[in-house]
């Protein structure tokens, strides 16, 4: 049996009880037409973690029975984002029982500490979504699943929204989404559903069909969606959200994708899988040739009091890799990446 995948959507924040009104009409029929594939959520923020203090800060509290009603009507749950334990009480009182820590409250562990410990008389009600943090951070990241399962909740989710990376961001993404982090948080907790926020790694409308085409390849247990009754005059993340229409049609060529992904399920994969396995074989055998003449370079240089660390050498070597790198179509700081690990173990070798 395959186990229902989750879809976290709704706008980047509530705005006003019209635009909340008008969202849940619109996605009534598209989420009741994938009911029996994903279990959804409705999601809206409230108090919004906005860099620049011009920028629109969420309507707060306000907006708590805006959500809920849209929600009702719907006949989802409600989500909203926490940041402080007075956001936390005063949607736990209104009766919100999702709530998503974001990206730059979990890289700040005394925030994390304070929702964990925050008075919630019903923890078996709750269910959390911990975002990954800014920075790709694993240790942030488990830290606040470990702080929240310390408080004695059992019900948590997280969610991949990729990373602030500066000037090292991967183009055409507003967060380079690094799936290798993705990957890591899954090996570390394979029982915690893993989302993919579409939205906040797009960062554009236009891309966020193909993250979330990705994150379903890579066996995600649901996505993170934001849908707007009318992007363009959104208030906050105005060019990632997607109109109901969009999400209708995404959700519809997802659904395709993955029943032909299950029929495919086939002899071509496992032989695929087998040759992926030869080759890290022969791969790994390299690696290990490889060290085995750093040792004897190593002896070579003691025995001539040659440094061990040899800066211009490695550059050439580095340069010429990267070059090659990118003749192959392989993104050259990646290789820059596994050069770097393979020759730190070739000095270490040689000490
Ligand atoms: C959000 O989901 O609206 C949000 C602010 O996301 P993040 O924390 O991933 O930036
Ligand atoms: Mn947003």
């Amino acid at each position: 049996m395959v186990t229902k995948k989750i879809l976290i959507c709704g706008p980047c924040a509530a705005e006003s009880a019209a635009q909340m009104d008008v969202i849940a009409r619109s996605m009534k029929d598209v989420l009741q037409g994938v009911s029996a594939q994903l279990d959804s959520i409705l999601r809206a923020g409230l108090w919004k973690p906005r860099s620049q203090p011009s920028s629109f800060q969420g309507v707060g509290a306000e907006g708590l029975p805006w959500l809920i009603n849209a929600a009702d009507y719907l006949g989802v749950p409600a989500a909203t984002e926490v940041a402080q334990v007075e956001h936390l009480l005063a949607a736990y009182q209104a009766g919100i029982r999702h709530f998503w820590i974001g990206a730059r409250t979990t890289s700040n562990p005394f925030m994390v500490e304070a929702l964990a410990g925050a008075p919630i008389a019903d923890k078996q009600s709750v269910t959390w979504y911990v975002k990954n943090p800014i920075s790709p951070d694993m240790n942030l990241w488990s830290g606040a699943v470990e702080r929240l399962k310390g408080a004695g909740y059992e019900h948590i989710c997280a969610i991949h929204r990729g990373f602030a990376l500066g000037e090292h961001a991967s183009g055409v993404y507003r967060n380079a989404p690094m799936w290798s982090q993705a990957i890591e948080f899954k090996r570390r907790y394979p029982a915690i559903p893993l989302l993919t926020d579409a939205s906040h790694i797009a960062g554009k409308a236009d891309h966020v069909s193909e993250v979330a085409e990705q994150a379903m390849r890579m066996g995600m247990n649901g996505l993170m969606i934001e849908v707007h009754p009318d992007p363009q005059i959104a208030l906050s993340d105005a060019e990632q959200q997607l109109t109901p229409a969009q999400l209708s049609d995404l959700l519809q060529h997802l659904a395709a994708m993955d029943t032909t992904a299950q029929t495919a399920q086939s002899a071509e994969l496992t032989a695929l899988r087998q040759q992926i396995d030869e080759t890290d074989d022969e791969l790994w055998a390299l690696l290990s040739r490889r060290l085995d003449i750093a040792r004897q370079i190593g002896d070579y240089k003691r025995r001539h009091g040659l440094s061990v660390l040899q800066q211009a050498r490695y550059e050439e070597i580095l340069q010429r890799r990267m070059a090659w790198a990118k003749e192959h179509g392989i993104d050259p700081e990646s290789a820059k990446q596994i050069m770097d690990i393979i020759h730190e173990q070739s000095v270490l070798k040689q000490l």
